[in-house]
């Protein structure tokens, strides 16, 4: 193997962000290398709810239809987004009664319910097939960069052999604890930690418990615990999501120390039964936390997804933002590296991507406190907007640059448009810049 490799773009983590980052870039015709520590893909399912604009990017870079048959696989789609005392027992509260109930006519894409697990080997293949390479079990160790480029070393987990990359530009997608974001010395902005939260896998046949219900995600708020669960079909597998255990309005919120006898119980109280054996899996640990990254570049290094930004999972949020900050940052880059642009136009990945993190940051932590930490306090949430309004009909730079959408769908394809009567360019992301 060569101790030295060449790259338009070094990719830092393969999970999410990353593959989108990497599928995104392929697509405007840049080939990057990708490092992933782990040695494949996801194994938790983590993210599933999957927005418009999300599905609306799977569409111009042709993933849709295979995420849409994959996602209708695992999940009864369209299920409702509610709040119960506990599974067996009384439903408390429907926040979304079907997932794409009032959102139909908003896009030709709809959101779908497919698990992080199942969709980034699809992202991965497409990737692939679009000229990236990927390279699990191998991680960055350190990193320099000057006025030309960054020059980074990488190792393989198996060989423990180092090798040199240089690379022009460098995409941190290695999540919310980055150790690129700390070595660039940049901040994370926010509320902070506010709860150490667990996932619990389980095996348990929860059909009984569902009645029948179409539930994508079940919250579960009662004296001894507030959490989610989400089950997959055929309805014997799934996890319980928990941020906070006993009294409601004091509350543990860290839950890092739990026996699996309490997780258990924990499991047993979220069913509302004991009747239904239940097998824990895995427990996977997480920080509920509300923050942004004070600059989302540092030099010729940017930041995306979770290294951005974290929040709570309540919205589905997460996960949506950092696939939108890939496709921002993939055709500016790809037009500085052809020269079609100069590189000060990067300049706009944070001031357009910046202000959206902030606001979806804060939805997502008003989701949170409102749905499952009322003890959080209600003071200084700010209001909650419809999740249209985060997930499509957002625009930057205060409307100066605006999504637009036509009959087939996107304007992607398009590089003119006819808004409030004029006719304004359109960007390859399908914005029209208005002035
Ligand atoms: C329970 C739960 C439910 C959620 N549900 C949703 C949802 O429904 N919708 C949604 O949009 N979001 C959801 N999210 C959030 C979503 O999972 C995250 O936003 C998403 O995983 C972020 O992806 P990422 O690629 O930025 O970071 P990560 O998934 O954290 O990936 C970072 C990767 O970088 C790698 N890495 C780190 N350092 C290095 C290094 N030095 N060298 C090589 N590799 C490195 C890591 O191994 C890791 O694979 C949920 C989260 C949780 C916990």
């Amino acid at each position: 193997m060569s101790p030295h490799i060449e790259t338009p773009v070094l990719i830092v983590g393969g999970s999410l962000v990353g593959l989108s980052s990497a599928l995104l870039l392929g697509h405007y015709g840049v080939e990057p290398l990708v490092v992933e520590r782990h040695r494949g893909t996801a194994i938790h399912p983590r993210a599933a709810q999957i927005s418009q604009r999300t599905m609306e990017i799977f569409r111009s870079v042709g993933v849709e239809q295979i995420v849409t048959r994959a996602s209708e696989e695992q999940f009864v789609q369209d299920g409702a987004i509610m709040a119960v005392d506990t599974l067996a027992g009384k439903e408390i509260a429907t926040y979304i009664a079907n997932l794409n109930e009032g959102v139909r006519d908003a896009s030709p894409c709809l959101r779908v319910f497919i698990s992080q697990s199942l969709l980034e080997p699809l992202l991965q293949k497409r990737a692939q097939e679009l000229g990236a390479e990927l390279r699990f079990a191998t991680e960055l160790v350190s990193f320099e960069q000057d006025k030309d480029g960054v020059t980074a070393v990488i190792r393989s987990r198996d060989s423990g052999d180092p090798q040199t990359v240089r690379a022009q530009y460098m995409i941190a997608a290695d999540g919310a604890h980055s150790p690129i974001r700390e070595k660039l010395g940049i901040p994370m902005r926010g509320r902070g930690v506010f709860s150490n939260s667990i996932t619990i896998y389980f095996r348990a046949d929860v059909r009984p418990l569902l009645r029948g219900r179409n539930l994508s995600v079940i919250y579960v708020l009662n004296p001894t615990l507030r959490g989610f669960f989400r089950f997959e079909k055929p309805f014997t597998s799934g996890f319980l999501a928990v941020n906070a255990i006993g009294d409601p309005q004091q509350p543990t919120t860290d839950l890092r120390n739990l026996s699996p006898e309490q997780h258990l119980e924990l499991v047993y109280a979220a069913l509302g039964t004991r009747d239904v054996p239940v097998t824990i899996d895995n427990v996977m640990h997480w920080q509920a936390c509300a923050d942004v990254a004070e600059r989302f570049q540092g030099g010729r290094i940017f930041l995306a997804g979770d290294s951005a930004h974290v929040m709570p999972p309540n919205g589905g949020f997460g996960g949506n933002t950092g696939i939108q900050d890939a496709q921002n940052l993939a055709w500016k880059l790809a037009e500085v590296l052809r020269g079609e642009e100069l590189p000060a136009m990067l300049q706009t990945y944070d001031a357009e991507r910046r202000p959206i993190a902030e606001f979806t940051v804060e939805q997502a932590y008003a989701r949170y406190v409102t749905r499952t930490a009322p003890y959080l306090g209600t003071a200084t949430l700010p209001t909650i907007a419809p999740d249209l309004d985060i997930e499509l009909n957002y625009s930057y730079d205060h409307g100066r640059v605006r999504h637009i959408r036509h009959a087939d769908g996107l304007g992607l394809r398009w590089t003119t448009a006819v808004v409030d009567g004029r006719q304004v360019p359109v960007r390859p992301d399908g914005f029209a810049v208005v002035d």
